[in-house]
């Protein structure tokens, strides 16, 4: 018998989701790999071994055994698109949207992500962590064990850098594990209005450069992502920020597509950056371009559903194209307050038109794969990480039918048990 810290057995369904020599793309996406009545073992954090509970049983012997009858056993959900960290809310917006105006009205009128920028800058980082932490508590209840991060509420150089330190702090006071993304191209600034280039050089010359330091001094890599959009930064605007980014040794994101198509996923595509976000008006052309590329397409329809669109991310078209698709909340206070991907796998099967299983696959390998993370996490194959949920009941299928309820009922970070 071999000794190891954590053996889970007997679980109705356990889903393994393997890799596919990277993530699952176009019609092999929702390959979950089911062991029925399953068990995996893990040790020292990391899973040694998958399969049949009768044969783990007979090979290991654990400190700690837990039955997973009657439950489903899962790969922890990655959130590859959050904007954690922030201060402050913006309901009574959502109050102005209800009554007609569009998001794009309220931006143009000073509030939007200038009015969280206002009130991020006011806060310290020690505010901002005592903020965010209740947030990253309530994605871990709901099953989300590795996340990314983003700047993008600071917009200028002391307060974006302000921000990633708020991030690191997060990231060493709990278990979720934090991806760190720069995001100083989110909105132009309000002494920046109608001076979107000079706003530019200002991230080219000075910020990229500030948080290309912070990243040495702190032994961290980051991903510099642009919010390329109409009325926000085009796509030369875009193109600048990302080449000047990735000569200073950072991976890239865009949000693209959001509102209108752009052309900044093929751009991310040309770029090879590790995935091209919201993609929600994307032109068949860069629809194809994904097909032929590594960038991840991330998904992120609570979104539009936040913004009451009725506009969502044409999966089918980008899994035919043969491109590599993860899901993501967003979770931000503008347009989607949302911690949960078990709400976003929900509306992925109706408005994406996905299956359960993609979903699945989309919220936990892929989504590894859109952080730049696939070979250490967002799957149960021996040798990652072990972060597992146990769900409290014994299908899968249960996931995106039901929504609004929490059906997470145990969650293990690096073989720990978080909940
Ligand atoms: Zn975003």
């Amino acid at each position: 018998m071999e000794n190891v810290d954590l053996l889970i057995h007997s679980a109705a369904q356990l889903c393994v989701v393997p890799a596919h020599n990277g993530p699952q793309r176009g019609a092999a996406l929702g390959d979950l790999g089911i062991i029925p009545d399953g068990a995996l073992a893990a040790h020292q954090g990391r899973i040694v071994a998958t399969g049949r509970a009768a044969d783990l049983r007979a090979r290991f012997r654990a400190t700690n055994e837990i039955d997973a009858t009657g439950r489903c056993v899962l790969p922890g959900f990655v959130d590859p698109h959050t904007h954690l960290p922030w201060s402050g809310d913006r309901a009574n917006e959502f109050e102005q949207r209800l009554a007609g105006a569009t998001y794009m009205e309220i931006m143009a009128g000073g509030g939007g992500i200038m009015s969280t920028v206002r009130q991020t800058r006011q806060a310290s980082v020690a505010d901002l962590v005592a903020d965010n932490l209740p947030r990253l508590q309530q994605m871990l209840a709901h099953g989300t064990t590795s996340a990314e991060a983003k700047t993008g509420y600071g917009l200028d150089t002391a307060a974006e850098l302000k921000q990633l330190d708020a991030m690191l702090a997060l990231d060493a006071a709990q278990p979720v594990e934090l991806a760190l993304t720069f995001l100083p191209a989110h909105a132009v600034p309000a002494g920046y209005s109608g001076r979107t280039d000079a706003y530019v050089d200002l991230v080219v010359t000075e910020m990229l450069p500030a948080g290309a330091a912070w990243m040495r001094q702190h032994n961290r890599p980051l991903f510099c992502d642009v919010f390329c959009e109409a009325g926000v930064f085009d796509l030369a605007q875009t193109r600048r920020i990302l080449e000047t980014a990735r000569e200073l040794g950072y991976k890239l994101k865009v949000h693209a597509d959001e509102f209108e198509g752009l052309g900044g996923t093929a751009l991310a595509v040309e770029l090879g950056a590790v995935s091209a976000d919201h993609l929600v008006r994307t032109p068949p052309a860069d629809i194809q371009a994904l097909g032929r590329g590594d960038t991840v397409a991330v998904g992120l329809p609570g979104t539009p559903f936040g913004l009451a669109h009725t506009e969502y991310t044409p999966a089918g078209q980008i899994l035919a194209a043969g491109g590599a698709l993860a899901l993501a909340t967003d979770c931000n206070p503008g347009t989607c307050w949302c911690e949960s991907m078990q709400m976003v796998i929900a509306l992925a099967c109706r408005y994406m038109k996905l299956t359960q299983a993609q979903a699945v696959a989309a919220a936990t390998l892929n989504a590894a794969y859109a952080i730049g993370r696939g070979t250490e996490i967002g799957s149960l194959e021996a040798g990652k990480q072990a972060d597992i949920l146990l769900l409290s009941v014994a299908d899968y299928r249960q996931l995106g039918y039901r929504f609004g309820t929490n059906l997470v009922e145990m969650v293990f970070k690096r073989g720990q048990r978080v909940i």
